[in-house]
């Protein structure tokens, strides 16, 4: 009898706003779209609200699984989302993190704000200093995280970070470039 294929499950880090820019809003919604498609497991906030809220809407809709992590107090704020496959509810940020990261093959950032940055550097850092081998993709939707990467080349050319800190991650222009890589890296 052939093997089950084990779920592979994509942990989306994003801004709890939508931006300014409504390519952002188009390219979350693909990127929901994109892991149905490829019958993957959204991993993610839990929230209801911002770019966060349109990848999970979108996501849900063409039928993947979703699995949402959030902590009690920002159940409100967030407006934790009931209808998931899974919900699960943390004590804190920290927790909330970890149970994404642990029940994830691979880690995606759109673009976001200071919650997102602090996901995507606790991978990174987790991943430098040998914690972990998932793969975490930047979605440079727009261009959107040039300046982040160009601090992290400043950061190297200053000396305060091993040049191999960029082999850790991978930018990629868009949602089809994601899947691509994503295919490649989970298979
Ligand atoms: P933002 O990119 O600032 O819109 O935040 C994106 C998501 O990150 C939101 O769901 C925030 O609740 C979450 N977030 C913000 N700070 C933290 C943190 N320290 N640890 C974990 N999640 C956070």
């Amino acid at each position: 009898m052939p093997m089950a294929r084990a779920l592979r499950s994509i942990c989306v880090f994003c801004g709890a706003r939508p931006g300014l820019n409504p390519a952002h809003v188009t390219v979350a919604r693909a990127l929901g779209t994109a892991i149905a498609a490829e019958g993957w497991r959204l991993v993610f906030g839990a929230g209801d609200v911002g770019l966060m809220g349109e990848v999970a809407r979108a996501a849900q809709t063409a039928g993947a699984p979703t699995f949402g992590v959030i902590p009690t107090h920002l159940m409100g704020a967030e407006r934790g989302k009931h209808d998931l496959s899974q919900l699960v509810i943390t004590e804190d940020m920290h927790e909330r993190k970890k149970v994404m990261f642990i029940n994830s093959d691979a880690i995606v950032v759109l673009p976001g704000g200071a919650g997102s940055l602090d996901e995507f550097f606790e991978v990174l850092t987790w991943a430098q200093i040998g914690l972990h081998r998932k793969p975490i993709y930047l979605l440079n939707s727009e261009g959107y995280w040039n300046p982040l990467i160009a601090l992290l080349d400043h950061i190297v050319a200053e000396g305060f970070a091993d040049p191999s800190v960029k082999g850790f991650f991978t930018a990629v222009p868009d949602v089809p470039a994601l899947t691509n890589a994503l295919r490649t890296a989970l298979s």
